[in-house]
């Protein structure tokens, strides 16, 4: 049904749909659920900015996690173990075993599916070593639980789900922007309002269920890993709809960036046996984490490369960065396992990996915070008293979500394993919750008000600042105060920093008032939506007094789980104010099968 809108005197087509599901994001968590959701025969959206098959998660490399034992002995119990002390005590122990008893079950469910996995010489799932996965509750040797398809794990999958999705007949709109959710004024969510990027409409879904899976906020830094579409949209929505984000002070920075260029060189290239040398030639890493070495979480490598660098063992002409030499490894196997990796580093840093090193810097990778959800995917809404209660109508999955599983540090291999488990726990629970019988809500125009008047306001948007150079001064701000190590000095002034660029939000200009492939007005709505990450970012680690994960604290060396083993939650007003507030971390486990004392806090060595 077509319809016009008139908004200070510009006209507006809207088109109206209803749906059961409504979908926003097709990565690899978004195409999961959609997939599950239409599976049961839900009537289902969904809705993407990009193609679906150029979401981040084709640029995944390395692999996804679940121990299914084909080269190394392994069992749900250790990669529990393992992804609770790569956590840092932060994540959520329900939500961490639903994830560690179901990764096989869904890495099967995902070969059935079609995803050409690399294979061992008998025929089974290849897998390989990586950050934080060890044998024996961490006391090791490594163990090899992360399943590949060379060093393109998620081009794979993202596009065996996209075809999957198609023959079950989900609806897909494609470069669809969505603006922002509908909300009834009793916190329910009945639906999201998209621009159609290509013919300038704007279009009102209607659903019983509306599942967000819109990926990280990398671009919030200057350097990350990232793809330039991780813009936070999701958590944006959130923050808008008066709801909160969780535990957004832990950014994970991924140990090997290429220097200069920000583009990941996999963990895996590690897994693979790669090693990294300071300027002295030095195996540094066997200094720091003498068992796990070169293969400790994430968070460990990137301090300790960082404190390399400090202390005057950086590598290159400035001693600004470290070296990965794969030089020592058979050339058939980096051609074999790593031909992508090998492919950039030419690319981007000139190197032949056979008989040079990488130039590699940490770099912004992965946001562990997000949106907070139960592990069925269902987005919280904590008040007094109710630290679990549940937002009807509302989820989200992926890395806009927060289950949480990766607490204060995610370990490599564990995200792709996260958007289909997840994924499709989305679905199972839809598929109990949803009402098949009732009507589909209709459109509560208030809330759409809102939303349209905003974008027109952003659209007209006259002031004197373009988009991009207030960008990049977010990104450069967030480089500096939100960095590998935070002090109370840095974080109060990126306080200060990141409130001044939020108020300079007001002065922004856009050019460029069309409605058909405006990319200007994209970029400033994926840009106010960076924002509301942003400080949401920095207001909770500015507040966090202890070091955990990869929020480490020069001032506050020690993880304090008696004032701080809890969930930071962040609300953001339309004035710029973020009010925190803290809910409890989940400490019971759902099924038999270990005993909690084994997961229990302890220090974290690797
Ligand atoms: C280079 C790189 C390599 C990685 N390698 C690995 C690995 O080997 N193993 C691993 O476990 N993890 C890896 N990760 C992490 C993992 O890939 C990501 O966390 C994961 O792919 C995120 O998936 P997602 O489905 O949540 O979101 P994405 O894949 O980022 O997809 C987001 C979707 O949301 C849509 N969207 C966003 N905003 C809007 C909007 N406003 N309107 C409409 N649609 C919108 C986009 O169009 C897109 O379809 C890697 C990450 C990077 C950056």
């Amino acid at each position: 049904m077509q319809n016009e809108v008139n908004i200070n005197g510009r006209a507006y087509t809207l088109e109206d749909h209803a749906y059961d599901v409504v979908v926003v994001g097709a990565g690899g968590a978004g195409l999961r659920a959609t997939l599950g959701m239409a599976e049961q025969g839900f009537k289902t959206a969904c809705i993407t900015k990009v193609f679906p098959t150029r979401s981040h998660t084709v640029a995944a490399q390395g692999g996804i996690a679940a121990s299914l034992e084909n080269m190394t002995p392994d069992c749900w119990q250790w990669h529990l173990y393992d992804t609770v002390k790569g956590s840092d005590w932060l994540g959520d122990v329900d939500a961490m075993q639903y994830l560690a008893l179901e990764a096989p079950k869904a890495v099967y469910e995902l070969e059935h599916y079609g995803v050409p996995f690399s294979r061992t010489e008998d025929g089974r799932i290849y897998q390989r070593p990586f950050g934080g996965h060890m044998q024996n509750y961490g006391d090791g040797p490594p163990v090899q639980r992360t399943c590949a398809a060379a060093d393109r794990t998620g081009h794979a999958i993202l596009h065996t789900l996209y075809g999957q999705s198609l023959r079950h007949n989900a609806e897909f709109f494609i470069e669809y922007f969505a603006l922002d959710l509908l909300m009834e004024e009793d916190g329910r969510c009945t639906g999201v309002v998209a621009w159609n990027l290509d013919d300038g409409t704007i279009h009102r879904f209607s659903a019983k269920m509306v599942v967000l899976a819109t990926g990280g906020y990398g671009r919030a830094y200057f350097s990350a890993t990232s793809a330039h579409t991780c813009t936070g949209d999701g958590g944006g929505m959130i923050a808008r709809a008066g709801l909160p984000l969780q535990d957004m002070e832990f950014v994970q920075f991924h140990p090997t960036g290429i220097y200069g260029a920000g583009c990941l060189i996999t963990e895996g290239a590690r897994g693979e046996g790669g090693y990294l040398v300071n300027s002295e030639g030095e195996r540094f890493m066997e200094r720091y984490a003498p068992s796990a070495k070169d293969l400790a979480s994430r968070d460990v490598v990137s301090r300790c490369m960082t404190m390399e660098i400090r202390d005057g063992r950086g590598v290159g002409k400035d001693g600004d960065h470290i070296f990965l030499h794969l030089d020592h490894l058979d050339p058939a196997v980096l051609a074999e396992r790593l031909p992508g990796i090998s492919e950039s580093a030419r690319i981007f840093a000139g190197v032949d990996v056979t008989r040079q090193p990488i130039p590699v810097l940490p770099t912004v990778h992965y946001n562990m915070g997000g949106i907070p959800t139960n592990y069925w995917g269902e987005v919280l809404n904590p008040v007094e008293g109710q630290p679990d209660r549940v937002t009807p109508g509302l989820m989200a999955v992926g890395e806009a979500g927060c289950a949480s599983v990766h607490g204060a540090n995610r370990l490599g291999s564990n995200s792709l394993i996260d958007l289909v488990v997840f994924g499709r726990a989305a679905a199972l629970r839809a598929g109990e919750v949803i009402d098949r019988a009732a009507a589909i809500p209709g459109v509560n125009e208030q809330s759409f008000s809102r939303i349209i008047e905003r974008f027109d306001r952003i659209r007209n948007a006259d002031g004197g600042t373009p988009t991009a150079e207030l960008r990049e001064k977010m990104q450069r701000a967030m480089q500096e105060d939100a960095a590998v190590f935070r002090t109370q000095a840095s974080l109060e002034q990126g306080c200060q920093n990141i409130s001044a660029i939020w108020n300079e939000l007001s002065d922004v200009k856009v050019t460029d008032r069309s409605m058909i492939w405006n990319s200007d007005l994209v970029e400033t709505l994926e840009l106010e939506n960076l924002m509301a990450n942003a400080i949401t970012t920095v207001y909770s680690a500015e507040a966090r007094k202890e070091s955990r994960g990869a929020h480490a604290r020069e001032d506050f060396q020690d993880r304090d789980d008696t004032n701080w083993r809890k969930h930071t939650l962040a609300r953001l007003n339309e004035a710029g104010t973020v009010t925190l507030d803290y809910r409890p971390v989940h400490v019971d486990l759902i099924a038999e099968g270990i005993e909690l004392a084994k997961i229990a806090p302890k220090a974290r060595v690797y």
